[in-house]
């Protein structure tokens, strides 16, 4: 029998075609289509309905039952108008994927009669099943379950899967006892802490400023390759990643992939995948290659951070479903093939305000310069302060690929704020003293746009290695990893900055109370900040090694993996912040903290086992069956009357197989081991941090050996594919 690998190669050449799909449409002409949003609600509702919809969008107030069941009823009607039969809340629990429980609009009433129903109590509230989704022992203490809340600043949408139509409810998952269990609640919470704290700042500047959103504008890399080709790789459909593969010939060091052409199968599938986005209303604006072969990226217009999060992890979920249409395969995971560049996902963070403004974009005048200078300088202090929280924030088995090792961006938190900022930085902690003369006005006119080209040109070297960027008029948070939910850092991100934002104002409010004049308050604190927060600005290669060594220096962390990267999460400092703004009390984030170590031991858990099991099913089988043929061979030689040297080479790759299968076999033993011994540990962090040790040394190990026979054992033999297959086959 033909092993899959040869077969799946055979069947790719014998049908290189692949599905077409149907030509452009103007894409405004569909956009939205199966979004629930307020110009459909205006359409369905009363005009109470409608108005008290808006309201609890933009107060975050409650509707009451009676406008529920309208709201209910209009989003029913709307439904239905496009055959839609069934619904699900739709929500994001801590296993990082979303989850759905679908129920039938269809329902009997007592006399048996059959119709169609949903009212503001299904609208609003369900009770899924909290048993089965991490809680992190709040299960334990609490009751077990959970319920879904309607979450009314995320528009519904409709789902199409087939010719099957789902309407999607977004929803928060919270315990009866009010603690978050998945990733929205936070984030919300997070949102409102900074929103509060932000106006207020806003107010030394602008009356009219009552209220700030953040904004993200995610850039989502990934990978994409042949199903049935992937599919003969077992690591790649458990784990999301290849646990061996030797780099083939040709890999990226002609950089030839970046920016080029689309290959025509992908571009199709993207164009797919696209429209239905489009239909669900992800503002979707780029795309293109990326560094590595079969390596792309697509980025939408940025949105309200909540929204925006929605769209990336429905997106993820619409390209995977998609791809299959195609026999293609996304990868997301971080890395998925080792020497070949991983995936991110740059988080580009700003916040606007009602007024327009972009908080982060410089102005046209000192004074909306000093505002610009003020959360510019403010969000440099929180990366400065909370750095450990944000290295936590996008901690996982899967970015330790990137983080921990040489690329993308380094485990240490920096800044990257270019030289014309780094000047304007430097100048304002020089000058200002006891007055704001002309002088300061003059300082304040910033000709940020001037600095533009100079931003760009960095964007292509340095400022690449750069995990926290400024990018002109927003932060690109680049360590995120690519299979992530942006919740995480986001959260995070609004947090630190709400704390340093309240602290900043209660410091310039000390000296106006002092009998400063505003500015002067405003210019001294900022000055200060500049001083305590300069230590994380660096503008040089963050690959390096001697980035690394200046960064401990500095006194800057570098923490590599990901069980010790958690630990940020439930420091004395963390908690406080947290709770000060509301996010996350004490036991929520004990509880997190251990639902991400019990993720991160399961992940290096189940590699280890797919190492274990391929070595020892389709690694050494190969070897040894090549192995007898060579022995065959030259038992053959030898019997025929050929000397020693017509049979050297034959004797030589024996010799080698051997060494290798004997390096490998009793590794597989140790690390099985090794793994009964972590398996002991009742303390999830110790647990952690015993299988990243003593469990995930052997992988590297083994693969060595591994790769190394690939090299040796005949192609026929060798049953998992190729990397040159899997990445310049399609
Ligand atoms: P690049 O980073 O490749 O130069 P852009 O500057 O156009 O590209 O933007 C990259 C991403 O940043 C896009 O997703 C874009 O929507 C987002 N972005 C632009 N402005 C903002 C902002 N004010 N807030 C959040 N994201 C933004
Ligand atoms: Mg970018």
């Amino acid at each position: 029998m033909q092993s899959l690998r040869l077969n799946a190669l055979h069947e790719l050449f014998a049908n290189s075609k692949f599905s077409e799909v149907p030509p452009s449409k103007k894409i405004t002409s569909f956009f939205g289509e199966n979004v629930f949003d307020l110009k459909k609600a205006r359409e369905f509702m009363s005009d109470e309905a409608y108005k008290s919809l808006v309201s609890s969008i933009k107060n975050q107030t409650k509707i009451d039952r009676k406008m529920g069941d309208q709201i209910a009823s209009a989003l029913k009607a709307w439904a239905e108008s496009k055959n839609v039969t069934h619904y699900t809340h739709w929500f994001q629990p801590l296993t990082g994927a979303t989850a759905e429980k679908h129920d039938s609009f269809f329902t009997l009433k007592g006399d048996g009669s059959a119709l169609e129903e949903f009212d503001g109590a299904a609208l609003i509230q369900q009770e899924p099943d909290a048993s089965s989704f991490p809680s992190g022992g709040i299960r334990a203490t609490f009751e077990a379950r959970g319920y879904t809340a309607w979450d009314p600043s995320s528009p519904p949408f409709i789902i199409e899967m087939g010719n099957g139509k789902t309407l999607c409810i977004p929803t928060i998952f919270v315990s009866y006892t009010g603690e978050s269990l998945d990733a929205k609640t936070p984030l919300l919470k997070s949102a409102v802490a900074l929103e509060k704290a932000a106006v207020d700042v806003c107010q030394y500047f602008d009356k009219n400023i009552t209220s700030v959103k953040p904004t993200l504008g995610w850039e989502q890399e990934y990978f994409v390759v042949d199903a049935s080709i992937a599919s003969g790789r077992p690591d790649l459909t458990t784990t999301g990643r290849t646990v061996f593969g030797h780099a083939p010939a040709k890999g990226q060091q002609l950089e030839d992939h970046y920016f080029g052409a689309i290959p025509e199968r992908v571009y199709s599938f993207m164009r797919d995948f696209e429209e239905e986005a489009y239909k669900l209303g992800i503002p979707l604006k780029t795309r293109h290659n990326e560094v590595a072969p079969s390596q792309f990226e697509c980025a939408p217009i940025f949105e309200e951070v909540n929204i925006a999060v929605d769209h990336n992890i429905l997106l993820m979920d619409v390209m995977t479903r998609v791809a299959k249409r195609h026999n293609l395969m996304v990868l997301l995971h971080e890395k998925p093939f080792a020497k070949i560049n991983g995936s991110g996902k740059h988080n580009n963070w700003s916040m606007a305000t009602n007024t327009g403004v972009n908080l982060l974009g410089p102005g046209k005048t000192p004074k909306t310069n000093l505002m610009f200078l003020a959360f510019f300088v403010n969000t440099i202090k929180a990366v400065h302060d909370h750095a450990d929280l944000l290295r936590a924030s996008i901690a996982s088995a899967g970015n330790d690929h990137r983080l921990g090792a040489n690329e993308a961006p380094p485990a240490i938190i920096s800044i990257f704020i270019g030289k014309y900022l780094t000047d304007v930085l430097n100048e304002v902690e020089k000058r200002v003293g006891n007055k704001f003369d002309e002088q300061d006005e003059a300082m304040l006119k910033l000709d940020i746009h001037k600095s533009i080209p100079e931003l760009m040109l960095d964007n292509t070297d340095r400022n690449r290695t750069s995990p926290f960027a400024f990018t002109g008029n927003k932060f690109e948070f680049r360590a995120v990893g690519s299979s992530a939910n942006c919740a995480s850092a986001m959260t995070v991100l609004n947090t630190i900055i709400a704390e340093t934002l309240t602290q900043f104002k209660q410091d310039v409010d000390g000296l106006i109370e002092n009998g400063e004049k505003k500015e002067i308050a405003l210019m001294q604190t900022i000055q200060k900040y500049i001083v305590d927060s300069k230590k994380i600005l660096f503008e040089g290669d963050g690959y390096s090694h001697a980035w690394e060594k200046e960064a401990e220096q500095r006194g800057l962390p570098n923490i590599k993996t990901t069980p010790l990267a958690l630990d940020a999460f439930v420091t004395e400092q963390s908690e406080k912040v947290f709770e000060r703004h509301g996010i996350y009390t004490k036991k929520e984030l004990e509880a997190r903290h251990e639902i991400l170590l019990e993720n991160y031991t399961k992940k290096i858990q189940i590699e280890a086992r797919v190492i274990g099991d391929l070595a020892s099913t389709y690694v050494l089988p190969a070897a040894i069956k090549y192995q007898n043929v060579l022995i065959k061979n030259i038992k053959g030689l030898k019997e025929l009357g050929f000397d020693e040297n017509s049979y050297s080479s034959q004797s030589q790759i024996v010799q080698k197989i051997s060494e290798h299968i004997n390096v490998i076999g009793p590794k597989v033993k140790a690390m099985i081991e090794a793994r009964k011994v972590a398996n002991e540990i009742e303390n999830s962090r110790e647990k952690a941090i015993m299988y990243c040790d003593d469990v995930k040394k052997y992988f590297d190990e083994i693969r060595y050996h591994v790769d190394k026979l690939e090299l040796l054992v005949d192609d026929e033999y060798w049953e998992l594919p190729k990397y040159r297959e899997l990445l310049f086959l399609r």
